[in-house]
């Protein structure tokens, strides 16, 4: 069955678990220390970062492992959160693409560097547990985008779509699938491979109503959904 792989945070929805959950018990955590707000943020991020220059992609988006082996402080894994929150940070377009696809037989999968712990309970929040086929993590696999394994944990993946480069575009097109770009990309240096500079998506789109206009207006460039 042709399926069609999205990332999760800020693509499909703008980041649930990093805003109603993770930052805002760091910084809960900052202000008992009573240390400057941001400074955990950001020595984990930079911690994180020294994992991934080392190789260790995995490691470099497990927050809770750094905050509790390096900071000294326990991050839980979040709660189920209010399904009207999450509902709130579901970007333009996604609800309407993703229908597009389960209506034409097309299965969905995830791929994203978000551990499962981090994903899931927003998944379930908009009832999208249900609706993808795959939900493919870090913790799962043992590595992260743009590793292609990531995306060779999917079986008869079509398509990738994604907002970041280095991360999705580069991701999908190592593993031999056909990319979407969403929106600009990041204007800040993205964590990257630094093998992997040379890459520029099969198409781009501002949004996911410009996904829906491609499937709609070019269906030649993607067969599989007249199967
Ligand atoms: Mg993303």
């Amino acid at each position: 069955m042709p399926t069609v792989g999205f990332d999760f945070d800020d693509t499909l929805v703008a980041n649930p678990y990093g805003r109603l959950f993770y930052r805002p018990w760091v910084t809960a955590r900052e202000l008992e220390a009573g240390v400057e707000p941001g400074t955990y943020l950001r020595k984990i991020a930079e911690i994180g970062r020294r994992y991934w220059r080392r190789g260790q992609w995995r490691r470099a988006f497990d927050w809770p492992a750094i905050a509790r082996e390096e900071l000294g402080f326990v991050i839980p894994d979040p709660p189920a959160p209010d399904p009207d929150e999450v509902a709130a940070l579901v970007r333009p377009g996604a609800r309407d693409v993703l229908g597009f696809l389960l209506e034409r037989g097309i299965q969905l999968a995830l791929v994203t560097n978000g551990m499962t712990a981090f994903q899931i309970p927003y998944l379930q929040a908009l009832g999208w547990d249900r609706l993808f086929r795959h939900v493919v993590t870090p913790d799962r696999v043992g590595t992260a985008k743009p590793d292609p394994r990531m995306f060779w944990a999917v079986e008869d993946l079509v398509l990738f779509v994604g907002d970041r480069p280095w991360h999705d575009t580069l991701g999908a097109k190592r593993a031999g699938v056909p990319a979407v770009m969403v929106g600009p990309g990041p204007v800040r240096e993205d964590r990257h491979d630094p093998f992997g500079r040379a890459v520029s998506p099969d198409f781009r789109v501002d949004d996911l109503y410009g996904l829906l206009d491609l499937f709609r207006t070019r269906p030649a460039a993607f067969p599989w959904l007249a199967r």
